[in-house]
């Protein structure tokens, strides 16, 4: 059975399924590059408010490389989610879900297409602000000098639209959860509230590459 009639039978009794999905989807193998080593460093450690404050130029040197993710296609992970037109709640970064043409998707640590500033409006988008980056020197805000970044919840940060995925959640019956570890706070929240009120959670992690 492939994934997508998988998906379908666990969800076809129910009235209101929802989906959070993770990164193991859009990285399924093991070889997932938040335990990768840049620079010295995981992304795991790089991508806190700590990292950017104490050792800038790794950090956005690090934001250029995983820019380059906006390059990446959605899978058939993607695709088959967009297949089952339900609810998404997602940790991933990297808009595959919404390239895939899913309608309903709710980013809960913003996404890799712009660079914003921490202290001024300024945004350019990825593709466009290769113009003033340059990986050999550390970039700054074009307009104020301060410190930019991805447009990207840090560690430190308070994660995004958390309120409606908890709406969601509350009207889950069905709650898939694909490709996550459900590790960050308040995010392991949303299936433990799914667990006290009753709703069927169907977790996959493993994903053929
Ligand atoms: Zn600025």
């Amino acid at each position: 059975m492939d994934l997508l009639d998988y998906l379908k039978a666990k969800i076809q009794n129910s009235n209101y399924p929802v989906v959070i999905t993770g990164p193991r989807i859009t990285f399924p193998s093991d070889t997932l590059p938040f335990k990768a080593n840049y620079f010295g460093h995981s992304l795991n450690d790089i991508l806190s408010l700590d990292f950017l404050q104490s050792n800038y130029e790794i950090f956005i040197k690090t934001c250029i490389l995983i820019g380059e993710w906006n390059k990446k296609k959605p899978n058939y992970i993607h695709e088959s989610i967009k297949e089952l037109d339900i609810p998404i709640i997602t940790e991933n970064i990297d808009m595959l879900h919404t390239i895939a043409g899913s309608k309903k998707v709710i980013q809960l640590l913003g996404n890799i297409q712009d660079f914003v500033c921490t202290k001024c409006n300024f945004s350019i988008p990825f593709f466009q602000s290769k113009k003033y980056i340059n990986i050999h020197k550390p970039f700054y805000c074009p307009e104020c000098h301060s410190p930019i970044k991805l447009n990207i919840v840090l560690k430190g940060e308070a994660i995004r639209n958390f309120h409606h995925a908890l709406n969601e959640i509350y009207k889950a019956d069905t709650l898939l959860i694909l490709g996550s570890d459900l590790d960050r706070w308040p995010i392991n929240k949303l299936n433990q509230l799914a667990n006290k009120q009753g709703s069927k959670i169907i977790i996959i992690n493993e994903f053929k590459v």
